[in-house]
């Protein structure tokens, strides 16, 4: 628990803030919208709990597609407003409406959008931002280029995003498609062609294996039981095409219309990404997830042993994103049937002894969560900007305060 929440509106009032928390060893837990997993935004030694989502300004969206803003924005307005304007987001997270830029920079990675754009470290998609820091004197510092990644994903224990230089790409129109598939395999094979396909103009490619749809109640009418599941987001243009294709590889259309923006019912995002795990929840408590990447070139076999091992105890939820060199990839939230922890400990160990990448999202510190630079550069920025260990303590388990001030 916090002891105390603070709610700046500049980053002035951020600086003062510093100020008086470092004079006083307070610890400081910057908090956007709360909704990071890892328990990444929840105070481990009480102090002040940092609520950037008064900071809600978009300052501009510049001609050249990139939007100026404050971290407490909310994606979804951000989303919205680029639209206006003929942009849209690179890629963001199934939280898009509730979530703030800042945390998802803090916390998040990535989601719908990266099968085109890659994750928000790829491609240059934060272009700059300014950070305020936990120094001796409190003060904002402008990162750009290369020096962003000192401060993404490091879960606000460096410092305080103020201001997000965001790269936008030219909005597009969409349409919603769901195809279902006698087959998990036949599922995942349409799935593949299309995220793969460079002529497929795509934002979301998704499958699903069977129970995981039964979970989504709302939107049953998508639904075919016993049947795997495959939900996209296609240029509009595209989407006849797309069913066309889908019945000729022996798929049936559950539905197909446009996308009228967040607000759409269904809002075939909503399943997605980590919602997926959301809906598993609510149907079964036991269930939980693992964040994966799996090898293009043998998927199946990595899948195949997966099963042959674990058998109903994972569920494959496939989301396909394009990686920092440009390849398409199967990345993927699988379902797990919770036992135990060793169990849970014994699959991640399978899936890397198969090359199978897991960001464990079972870890509360930045260098077990899968997203620790290997460049140390998130735990040296911590040793410039927040030298006594105040920002978010306990979330950086290898930095060591000199002096600890607590
Ligand atoms: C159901 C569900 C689905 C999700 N789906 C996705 C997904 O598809 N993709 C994805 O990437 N993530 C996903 N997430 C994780 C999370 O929603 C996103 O990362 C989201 O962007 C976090 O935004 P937030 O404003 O809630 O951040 P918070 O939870 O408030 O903060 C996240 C972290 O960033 C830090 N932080 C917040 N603001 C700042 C700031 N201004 N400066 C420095 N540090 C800061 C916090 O201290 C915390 O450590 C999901 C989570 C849930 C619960």
């Amino acid at each position: 628990m916090g002891e105390i929440v603070v709610q700046p509106l500049s980053t002035e009032e951020v600086i003062d803030v510093f100020q008086y928390c470092n004079e006083q060893n307070l610890a400081v837990t910057i908090r956007g919208a709360g909704t990071g997993n890892y328990g990444q935004a929840v105070p481990l030694e009480g102090g002040v709990v940092l609520d950037l989502s008064r900071m809600d300004q978009i300052e501009e969206i510049q001609s050249q597609g990139v939007a100026v803003c404050q971290p407490g924005v909310r994606l979804g307005t951000l989303e919205n407003e680029a639209r206006k304007m003929g942009w849209e987001l690179r890629c963001y997270p199934s939280t898009i409406i509730k979530a703030t830029v800042g945390g998802f920079l803090g916390g998040g990675s990535g989601g719908i959008g990266s099968v085109a754009h890659g994750n928000l470290r790829d491609f240059q998609t934060v272009r700059a931002l300014e950070v305020v820091t936990m120094e001796e004197e409190a003060r904002a510092v402008k990162h750009e280029g290369q020096a962003v990644h000192e401060i993404l994903h490091a879960w606000g224990t460096n410092g305080a995003i103020t201001r997000i230089w965001l790269a936008l790409t030219p909005s597009v129109e969409w349409s919603q498609c769901a195809v279902a598939f006698d087959t998990f395999d036949a599922a995942f094979d349409f799935s593949e062609k299309i995220a793969t396909g460079v002529e497929w103009k795509k934002r979301l490619v998704t499958t699903f294996e069977w129970p995981i749809p039964s979970f989504f109640e709302p939107v049953k009418q998508c639904v075919r039981e016993g049947k795997a599941l495959v939900f996209f987001m296609i240029a509009a243009e595209q989407c006849e095409a797309l069913e066309d294709e889908a019945r000729k590889d022996g798929g049936i259309v559950t539905h197909a219309g446009p996308y009228t923006g967040l607000k759409a019912r269904p809002l075939l995002s909503d399943y997605t990404w980590n919602h997926t795990t959301l809906w598993a929840i609510r149907a079964d408590e036991a269930y939980t997830y693992l964040q994966c990447g799996f090898d293009p070139d043998t998927v199946r076999y990595q899948m195949r042993k997966l099963k042959e091992r674990f058998g109903g105890e994972i569920i494959f939820h496939m989301e396909f994103m394009k990686n920092a060199d440009g390849r398409v990839i199967p990345g993927a939230l699988p379902l797990v049937y919770y036992k135990s922890e060793e169990r849970l400990n014994e699959m991640i160990d399978f899936c890397r002894e198969i090359g199978v990448f897991v960001a464990n999202p079972h870890v509360n510190n930045v260098e077990g969560g899968g997203r620790y630079r290997e460049d140390n550069v998130q735990l040296l920025a911590k040793k410039k900007y927040d030298p006594k260990g105040l920002l978010n303590p306990g979330k950086m388990i290898t930095f060591h305060a000199k002096d600890p001030a607590r």
